[in-house]
C-alpha cells in the first residue's frame, strides 16, 4: 500500500485544499449573514430595504433553516447523482453567484435570487466538503480526529474574518460592497478548490448509490414539481416574507417526523438499533433547543447590538456585524482546550448525553446573562465588552454540543440508515434556525428581561430533564456512549 501523505501539518496535502475551500466558503457565508438583517431592516436612506425588524430577523432565520434543509438535499445529490467532489464544486459556483446577485441586484428581488442561490449552493457544499475530509484517511488512521479539528479551525477562521470585512465595508461604503466581498471570498475558495482538486483521491469522485434511468427521471420530475409548487405558493401569496420562518419550521418538522417514522418502521433494522433511534429523539430535541438559542446570533442579537449596545464605547465606532466574529474567535481559542480536557479526562469524561445537557444549559446561562446585561439602562447603553463576554459562553456551549452531535448521530445510526441520521441532526439545526427567526417577533427592547429570561430558563430546564433521563437513555443506547 502507499505511504500516507504528510504535506500539511503532517496531514494529506488535500486537507490544505479542503481547509482553504471551507475557510473561504464560511468567510462568505458568515460575512453575508452578519449584515443581512441590517440590510433588510435599515431604512432606504441608510441603504437598506426598510422592512420591520421582526420580519427582517424572521427572513434570516428562515434562510438559516433552509440552508440546513438543503444540506440534506446536497448529501442526496452527492450520494445519487454527482459524487461529493463535483457537488462541492457546483455548490461553490451557486454560492458565488448568490453573493453576486446580492451585490448587484437592488431590492427584495436581489435578496430572493441571492438567498435562493446561496441556499442551494451551501446545501451542496457544506456537508459534502466535510465528507471529503473523511475520505482522506483510512478508517483506522489515527490522524483522523486531528484532521477534523484542523478543518474546524478553518471553518472558524473564515467565520471570524468574514463579518469583520463585510461589517467594515457596510458601515464605511455600502451593503452591496459587503455582499461583493462575500462573492470575492467564495471566488477565492473556488480557485483554490479547482487548483487542488486532483489531490483528492478516487473515493471523492465515486457516486456511492447512483440513480439510473427511470428513477433519475422520476426524481427530476418530483424536484421540478416541488419548485413549481413553491413558486405558485409565493405568487399567490400563501408564502410571504412575514410567515416564511413559520412555514420553514413546519416543513422541517414534517421532514424530521417523516425521517424518524421511516427509520423506526423499517424492517431493515434490529430491535437494538430501534432502541438507539429512540434514544436519539431526546438528543434531537435538545439539539433543536440549543440551536434555537444559538442561531439568535443572526436574528435577535444583531438587533440588540445595533440598538442597545454603545458602539462608540471603545473610542472608535464598532460595526455591529463585528459581534458575529466574537464567537468563532473564541472557538479557535477554546477548541484545543476542550479537546485537551476530553483527552485528559479519558474514560472519566462526560458522556454524550451529559455534553448535550451542558451545551443547552450553557446557552440558557448565556441568555440569563443577557437579562443582567440588558438591565444596564435603556437605549444604546450596554458595554460592547459585556456582549462579547456572553458570546464566550456561546462558544463554550458550542464546544459541548456541536462537535459531538455529528459523531453521536453516526454512532446511533442503524446500519441501513447512516446518512439519514446525519440528515436528522442537520434538521435539528434547521429547526432551531427557523425558530430563532420566529422568536424575533417576541423580542423588543422593553421586554428584554422576560424574553431572555423565559428562553434561558426553558433551556436550563430542558438540559436538566435530559440529565434526569440519563439512566433510561443509557439502556436504550445499548453500549453507545
Ligand atoms: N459554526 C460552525 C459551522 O458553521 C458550526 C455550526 C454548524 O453549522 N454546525 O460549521
Amino acid at each position: 500500500t502507499e505511504t500516507p501523505q504528510r504535506g500539511f501539518f503532517g496531514h494529506p496535502r488535500a486537507l490544505a485544499n479542503l481547509f482553504g475551500t471551507e475557510m473561504w466558503e464560511r468567510f462568505s457565508f458568515y460575512g453575508m449573514q452578519a449584515i443581512l438583517a441590517f440590510y433588510l431592516y435599515y431604512s432606504v436612506t441608510e441603504g437598506g430595504l426598510g422592512l420591520p425588524k421582526a420580519t427582517a430577523a424572521g427572513i434570516v432565520g428562515a434562510y438559516g433553516g433552509l440552508v440546513y434543509l438543503a444540506s440534506v438535499g446536497g448529501a442526496w445529490v452527492a450520494d445519487r447523482l454527482l459524487g461529493a467532489e463535483r457537488t462541492v464544486f457546483f455548490g461553490g459556483v451557486f454560492i458565488m453567484c448568490g453573493h453576486i446577485a446580492l451585490a448587484l441586484i437592488p431590492g427584495l428581488a436581489g435578496v430572493a435570487i441571492g438567498l435562493v442561490l446561496v441556499i442551494i449552493g451551501t446545501g451542496g457544499l457544506k456537508s459534502n466538503v466535510s465528507a471529503l475530509v473523511g475520505t482522506l484517511y483510512a478508517k483506522d488512521d489515527d490522524r483522523r480526529d486531528a484532521g477534523f479539528s484542523l478543518f474546524y479551525m478553518g471553518i472558524n477562521l473564515g467565520a471570524m474574518f468574514g463579518p469583520i470585512v463585510t461589517g467594515w465595508l457596510q458601515t464605511s461604503v455600502s451593503f452591496h460592497l459587503g455582499f461583493g466581498a462575500a462573492a470575492v471570498g467564495m471566488a477565492a475558495g473556488l480557485v483554490q478548490y479547482v487548483l487542488g482538486r486532483r489531490n483528492l483521491g478516487p473515493d471523492a469522485r465515486v457516486v456511492p448509490n447512483p440513480l439510473t434511468g427511470a428513477a433519475r427521471v422520476r426524481a427530476l420530475v418530483i424536484i421540478a414539481a416541488g419548485v413549481v409548487a413553491v413558486a405558485l405558493l409565493v405568487i399567490f401569496g400563501a408564502i410571504t416574507p412575514e410567515n416564511l420562518p413559520t412555514v420553514v419550521t413546519w416543513v422541517v418538522l414534517a421532514a424530521a417526523i417523516a425521517y424518524f417514522a421511516v427509520i423506526l418502521s423499517s424492517r431493515k433494522i434490529t430491535s437494538v438499533e430501534r432502541g438507539r433511534v429512540f434514544a436519539f429523539i431526546p438528543l434531537f430535541v435538545i439539539s433543536f433547543g440549543f440551536w434555537a438559542l444559538f442561531q439568535q446570533q443572526f436574528t435577535v442579537l444583531p438587533i440588540f447590538a445595533d440598538t442597545r449596545v454603545d458602539l462608540d464605547a471603545l473610542g472608535f465606532p464598532i460595526p455591529p456585524a463585528v459581534f458575529n466574529s466574537v464567537e468563532p474567535a473564541f472557538v479557535i481559542v477554546l477548541a484545543p482546550l476542550f479537546a485537551y480536557l476530553w483527552t485528559r479526562l479519558g474514560e472519566r469524561q462526560p458522556s454524550t448525553t451529559v455534553k448535550f445537557s451542558l451545551g443547552v444549559i450553557g446557552m440558557g446561562v448565556a441568555f440569563l446573562l443577557m437579562v443582567a446585561v440588558s438591565a444596564t439602562g435603556s437605549g444604546p447603553a450596554v458595554n460592547p465588552l459585556l456582549l462579547a463576554l456572553i458570546l464566550v459562553v456561546f462558544a463554550m456551549a458550542e464546544m459541548c454540543l456541536s462537535p459531538v452531535g455529528l459523531s453521536v448521530s453516526t454512532k446511533l445510526a442503524p446500519k441501513a440508515f447512516g446518512a439519514q441520521m446525519v440528515a436528522l441532526f442537520f434538521l435539528s439545526i434547521a429547526l432551531g434556525s427557523s425558530v430563532a427567526g420566529e422568536l424575533a417577533a417576541y423580542y423588543s427592547a422593553d421586554n428584554e428581561p422576560g424574553y431572555f429570561g423565559i428562553l434561558g430558563g426553558a433551556a436550563i430546564v430542558l438540559g436538566l430533564v435530559l440529565l434526569g433521563l440519563r439512566p433510561v437513555l443509557r439502556r436504550f443506547m445499548h453500549g453507545v456512549h
